[in-house]
């Protein structure tokens, strides 16, 4: 399942104050809460997916993050541990610093520095049955990080330059000494002021607070091709979010689901189907109409058709994905018995089954019969 956008489940805007954020985590926390609402599986995920939002969020940290690289920023996930729980003062961190000399492993502090790749994004697209076996082309609406319009990614007011970070003097580091267990240490960190980046953005752009990102809602048409199939994939380069300083975007993957259709069931490239025929039809044989997937056709059944019996359309069912060709429709027809008879009719089969009595029309009942016989001793 794709996560929903923070903002999106708790329903407020992406400038909402804390106290917004407290208000409607409040609400519907009430709402969902699983006490509340015990015959009803549904809110005890919603109340989940609720808590997760509001713990991002309400998180200074994690929601820039969240802001900057959407639910990979917030879960630590995609730039290689990224990890909040030892950012800043005296955790773990510090202590591999010590071993491994590297000063500054605090994940997004050392990541500020060089090329980030933004991060992919996931878009579940329903298509129909159709779609699925000709192929289509879609519209879909995807909200992804992109440059500020305003500031074209500076984070800056327009004129406005940024200045040297006075906390670290330019370096986007600061020394510190530490005690620890191991003794004191002095130590170097990423500079908490301007996040490792020497400068700091005096005068930042009102629309993006200085992010020099904003999210935007983009239209982006998707190729769907004909063989494709439910829970798949299409991979869309460099439609996710922006990357950073350089970076290369994320990608967005499409995944698809297809609707069950009326009369077809797919397995592979192949299609089913069952049609009803009635008892003279079977008997007779008949021309049928029997669906397909270009519309309706006719089929011309032979006499004496059991029920349940299957004739295969050859190159009639999906298109394949890769390379050419189809695969086949299968049609199994089921005969009806008829029922509500009136009198009349009645009166007709009984004079038929009198004149099929003591011969064998039907074959298998006839083996079914020497079967018995020879089971009974009879
Ligand atoms: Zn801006
Ligand atoms: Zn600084």
């Amino acid at each position: 399942m794709a996560k929903r956008d923070y903002y999106e489940v708790l329903g407020v805007d992406r400038d909402a104050t804390d106290e917004d954020l407290k208000k409607a985590y409040r609400l519907l926390a009430k709402k969902y809460h699983p006490d509340l609402n015990p015959d009803d599986p549904q809110a005890e995920e919603k109340f989940k997916e609720v808590n997760e939002a509001y713990e991002v969020l309400s998180d200074p940290q994690k929601r820039a993050a969240y802001d900057r690289f959407g639910h990979a920023g917030a879960n630590g996930q995609g730039f290689g541990g990224f990890d909040f729980e030892g950012f800043g003062d005296g955790g773990l961190g510090d202590i591999f610093d010590m071993f491994f000399g590297g000063g500054t492993t605090t994940g997004a502090g050392r990541r500020r520095r060089g090329p980030v790749r933004g991060a992919d994004l996931r878009y579940d697209l329903e298509i129909t049955f159709e779609e699925a076996a000709f192929g289509a082309e879609k519209e879909i609406q995807v909200v992804r990080l992109e440059n500020c319009p305003d500031c074209e990614g500076t984070g800056g007011k327009e004129g406005s330059e940024p200045v040297t970070c006075s906390q670290c003097n330019g370096t986007g580091q600061v020394s510190y000494t530490q005690t620890t267990a191991f003794g004191r240490f002095v130590n170097v960190k990423t500079c908490d002021r301007c996040g490792g980046e020497g400068t700091i953005i005096s005068d930042p752009c009102d629309k993006c607070r200085g992010r020099g990102k904003v999210r935007t809602r983009r239209k982006i048409s998707v190729k769907i091709p004909a063989g494709i199939n439910d829970g798949q994939a299409i991979t869309l380069r460099g439609e996710g979010d922006i990357g950073e300083r350089g970076g290369s975007p994320g990608d967005l993957y499409v995944y698809i689901s297809v609707k069950p259709h009326k009369l077809f069931k797919r397995d592979g490239y192949d299609i089913y189907c069952e049609v009803p025929i009635t008892f003279g039809q079977a008997a007779l044989g008949a021309e049928i109409d029997i669906p397909t997937l270009e519309g309706t056709d006719k089929f011309k059944i032979p006499e004496g058709t059991q029920t349940g019996a299957t004739f295969t359309l050859k190159n009639r069912g999906i298109s394949y994905l890769r390379g050419s060709g189809r695969g086949n429709q299968y049609v199994t027809v089921k005969v009806m018995v008829p029922k509500n008879l009136n009198d009349e009719q009645k009166d007709l089969l009984r004079k038929f089954e009198k004149l099929t009595s003591g011969k064998e029309y039907h074959e298998e009942r006839k083996t079914f019969f020497d079967k018995m016989k020879d089971a009974f001793g009879m």
